[in-house]
This record gives structure tokens, sequence and C-alpha cells, in this order.
């Protein structure tokens, strides 16, 4: 009988599947459940982007292209650094691949040897442990507690460093939490990667949905030293809608983009064509639907937030970009009689008919993961029947 590598005996599955699935099982037996787990925009990808993927293909852009992406398409990526973070990237300095999932993938692939260390600040995305580990690495976990707003501190980070650490992941905005990072914040954690010569791996796919007073910077921008020692990961899919088109990028030091490419190369040999074509548009062509769609999360966002930390148990700090709610439920959980909010989680999908996801697989076992990239209609009706829920029990 065949074995499976070691490598992926320790694999976790993604947490969120196992709930995703039986709420798709219990959809199917005519059971009305209202999703809360999903990690996408609820809109269709603006039009113009649409068409100028067509146009692509009636064109004949239908083969090969660069491993590390079009010229064209970098070019507007480079463009999109200088407009809205002030930083100028050379054409070496930038590799698209096929969703910033996979370019995370790839930067881990060629950053880490065996026993080599990456710091993530938890609550983290379910995937950075999986993928340090996936390439060898070890992920050192530091717990970010609700009252520092989820965010990792100086000295924390300072403490966190050993003679193995290889990079640091900083995710502003952030999923799960939606907290996001003053460019104070980053200045003080940019300084320790520096002093200590630790990469910092920053994901800013959420860049564009931020709200209220808050504004997204990226460390990369804050000075030459700090560009030079970050790798910035970005994409469509959160900003554009375009999460199905699988394209995200990395721009930082020319050595490590060299070595991405290389191994795409070997892998994926290039992002699939005709999403490049429409990266193309999505970057040079109207922002407009990029702004209405993120007009929507933060209305949703400001209809929904009193409703629900007014549950009885629920306790949430308010999210200041993404499409998340991150309550912490410990409170809820114990008065209903549950074990944890996993337990509690199962019972919400089974009786209120509303998933969501635990935080356990994001390291915070006290809360709970609500997305809000669903209609305002489904949203307001999900935390009615979560309050209905809580009231009966408690
Ligand atoms: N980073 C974070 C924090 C995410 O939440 C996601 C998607 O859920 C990604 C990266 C990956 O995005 P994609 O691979 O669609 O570009």
């Amino acid at each position: 009988k065949t074995t499976l590598a070691r490598r992926v005996l320790a694999l976790s599955p993604s947490p969120t599947l196992a709930i995703t699935a039986k709420a798709k099982e219990l959809q199917s037996q005519g059971h009305g459940i209202i999703g809360l787990g999903a990690g996408e925009p609820d809109f269709n990808t603006p039009e113009h982007i649409l068409e100028a993927a067509k146009k692509s293909m009636d064109e004949g852009h239908t083969k090969y292209t660069p491993s590390s992406g079009l010229p064209e398409l970098k070019k507007a990526i480079s463009e999109k650094f200088s407009k809205d973070q002030g930083i100028n990237y050379a054409m070496n300095e930038i590799i698209v691949g096929n969703g910033a999932k996979h370019i995370l993938y790839t930067l881990f692939q060629v950053l880490l040897d065996e026993g080599d260390e990456v710091i993530i600040p938890s609550p983290y995305w379910v995937s950075y442990p999986e993928q340090v580990k996936l390439a060898d690495g070890v992920p050192v976990i530091v717990e970010c507690k609700e009252n520092s707003n989820f965010k990792i501190s100086p000295r924390q980070l300072e403490e966190a460093i050993t003679n193995r650490t290889k990079a640091v992941i900083i995710n502003s905005p952030g999923n799960p939490t939606g907290m996001v990072y003053s460019k104070e914040e980053l200045e003080a954690i940019g300084e320790i990667c520096l002093k200590h010569n630790v990469l910092i791996v920053s994901d800013e796919i959420y860049e564009k949905l931020v709200y209220g007073g808050n504004k997204h910077v990226s460390i990369a921008q804050i000075s030459p030293d700090l560009k030079e020692q970050t790798v910035v990961v970005n994409g469509v899919s959160k900003s554009h809608s375009m999460t199905g088109w699988r394209i995200g990028y990395a721009a930082g030091n020319k050595e490590i983009v060299e070595a991405m490419t290389n191994l795409a190369s070997h892998s994926t040999s290039n992002p699939t064509t005709t999403a490049q074509y429409a990266t193309i548009e999505a970057y040079r062509g109207t922002q407009k639907p990029v702004e209405e769609m993120k007009k929507s999360f933060e209305g949703r966002l400001e209809k929904v937030f009193a409703d629900l930390v007014s549950i009885p148990g629920f306790s949430c700090l308010k999210p200041q970009g993404a499409f998340y709610l991150f309550p912490n439920v410990t409170e809820a959980v114990k008065a209903c009689g549950y074990k944890d909010a996993d337990e509690f989680s199962e019972a919400l999908l089974e009786k209120a008919k509303v998933a969501v996801i635990p935080g356990s697989g994001f390291g915070a076992p006290d809360n709970i993961r609500l997305s809000y990239a669903t209609s305002l209609e489904n949203l307001e009706e999900a935390i009615r029947r979560i309050q209905s829920f809580v009231a009966e029990r408690m």
C-alpha cells in the first residue's frame, strides 16, 4: 500500500470546511440555512473587467505568458503601488501568481529551510501555519488578546524572535479580526524587524476594505529600509470581487522574487492568461465598483453591529476593515450550557440554522467568525435567529 509523505500527514484540513459541508448538507435537505461563513465578496466581478477578459480571448491571448506575469500587468501593479502607497517597484520586484494564497505558498517555499521560524500573530488566517509547515518551517504563534485589539505589540514580537526567525506575517486589515494596524504601530514593528533582520510578509489583500476614519498603511511605504525588508502580498480577489479568477501578487526584494519566479516556472508556468488581462483592466479601469462594494460592506456593518453586540453574552471589537465580525462568545457559550465555541457553532447551525465559523481554526477558541459578505436581509435575519437562540437557552 502506498504511504503518504509525512508533510501531508501533518496537514490540518481547513476548519471552515467541516461546517460549510454540514451547512450544504442541511441546505440540500430543505433547511433554510443562512450562511455567514463566506470568505468572498457576494458581488459579481464588475462588468468592464468581464468585457476586457472576453476581448483578450477574442484577440487570441490564450497562450502561456512569462512565469512572473504579463509585463503589462506588472506595470499596472507597479502603477497601483505608486498611486496608492507612493512606492515604486521595478519589474523584477513583482511576481504575479495564482491568487494571494498560492503566492504566499511559493514565498514560504523559497524562504524557509527545515526549522526556520515564522512568527504568526493569532488570531490568524487559517492557511499561514499550514503553509509554513508545508515548507518545513515552524509556525511560532504569538497570541494577541482582544484587549490589545488582536494586534501584536513590538514587545511580544521581540520576545518571540530567536536565531531561527526568518519572517513575521502582518495581515492588515486582518482576517478574521477586521483590525487595522496604524502607521505608528507598523513603524514600531518595522524597527524591530530591521534590528533583528526579520523579513516582513505583509498580507494586504483587504487593503481596499477599510472603514470609518481608519486608513490602510503598508509597512513597505514607511521607509526605503522597510520597503526592502518587506514582501507585500496583495491581489484582486477581495478588492474587485475576483476570487475565482485566481490572481494575486507579491512585491519585494528582487532575489526573493526571482526565486519565486523560478519555482513558479516549474510549478504553475504562469497565472491564467485571461485572468491576467482581466486584472490589467481591474487596475487601469474605473475604480468606482471597488468604492461601491466597500460602501455596501460598511453600510451592512453599521446596520448590524449594534444588534450583534446586544446579544447577551456576545462582545465584539468593532471591525475597522475586511468583512468579518469576530465576537467573543465565551459568556453566551457558558450561559447556554455548551462546552466551547465549536459546540456552540454546531448548535447554531443545527438549531438556529445559521452557519458561522468557530474561532478555534484561527487560533481564537473563544470567538466565532461571521462574514457580512451577504445581503443585509440575510444578515439581519441571521442575527435575529442567533438572538432568539441565545435568549431561549439563557
Ligand atoms: N490572505 C487572507 C488574509 C485571506 O483572507 C485570503 C482569502 O481568504 C487570502 C490571503 C487569499 O486570497 P486569494 O488567494 O483569493 O488571492
